[in-house]
């Protein structure tokens, strides 16, 4: 169960900062994932009061703030459009509308999940981390860090002459995925993010010469695979070629 003895409505990022800074205290995004938990929180830190649930579209890049909603994510006509819709497929099937409604982008990066549809799709877009205090990184980098105590403010995705392609495998509909793909083509070649390994999302990287079956090939001998109630290690090894070879065809389609 989770125990919560204060609550503070932070009124600047500086307070949210400093108030997390105690071991005992807690930021809170949606409260999906922590309220299943076991934990005593001495403060909850709650982020909704400082403007952070936009999602800003300029010319070159879309700024997404922390406290944004999946479901936020879901229905942007400007991520829709440019990530061909696999924003709006990247998300749709996490639990309902409900949760979606709740659990936010900014809670969903900070706990690097393995399973997480959420940090697949971002890596694909080549997003950077807005921290209070450690400034611009790139998502690639901030996921491969441990978890610290500073404050993500938004999130950041470079706009680029690319087509996305989002696909994942679940037992059923709204269970947590089997394995994830993400996937972009750009002048660069092909990239897939595969996540739900069961271990968190990494990039596999084919040239633009390269055909779906052999990208598929490549990817399968490469891909480091585990097992876990979901599927076993060989079962995913075979469902990222099946998903990179789907991948490429609908990002080569016209
Ligand atoms: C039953 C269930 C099924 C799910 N299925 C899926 C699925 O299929 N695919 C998928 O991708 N996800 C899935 N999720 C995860 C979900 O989408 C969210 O990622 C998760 O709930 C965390 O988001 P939140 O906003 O609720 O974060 P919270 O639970 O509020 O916080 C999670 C952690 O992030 C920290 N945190 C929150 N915001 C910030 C911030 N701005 N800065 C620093 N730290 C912060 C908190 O302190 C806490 O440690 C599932 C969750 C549940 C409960």
């Amino acid at each position: 169960m989770l125990t919560i003895r204060e609550y503070k409505k932070a009124e600047s990022l500086e307070e949210a900062y400093t108030l997390n800074q105690k071991k005992s205290n807690r930021v809170i995004g949606g409260m999906i994932w922590l309220k299943m938990e076991t934990l005593n929180v001495g403060t909850a830190i709650d982020l909704s009061g400082l403007g952070l649930d936009t999602i800003e579209e300029t010319e070159t890049e879309f700024r997404i703030g922390a406290m944004a909603s999946l479901r936020a994510l879901e229905l942007h006509e400007g991520l829709a459009a440019y990530t061909n819709g696999a924003m709006r497929e990247s998300v749709r099937h996490i639990v309902g509308v409900q949760l979606r409604n709740l659990a936010t982008v900014g809670g969903s990066l900070y706990s690097r999940f393995g399973f997480s549809d959420v940090l697949t799709m971002f890596l694909v877009l080549d997003a950077q981390v807005e921290l209070y205090k450690g400034g611009i990184v790139p998502l690639s980098e901030y996921a491969e860090r441990p978890k610290d105590r500073d404050i993500l403010v938004r999130i950041i995705v470079p706009k680029k002459n690319a087509k996305f392609n989002y696909q994942s495998v679940r037992i059923s509909q709204t269970d947590i995925p089997v394995l994830t793909c993400a996937s972009v083509k750009d002048e660069n070649g092909y990239r897939f993010a595969i996540g739900a390994r069961p271990a968190r999302a990494q990039i596999y990287a084919q040239p633009v010469d390269k055909t779906a079956e052999q990208m598929a090939e490549a990817v399968r001998a490469e891909i480091k695979t585990g097992s876990s109630l979901r599927g076993s290690a060989e079962y995913r090894r075979h469902l990222a070629g099946v998903l990179v070879r789907r991948a490429a065809h609908a990002l080569d389609a016209e």
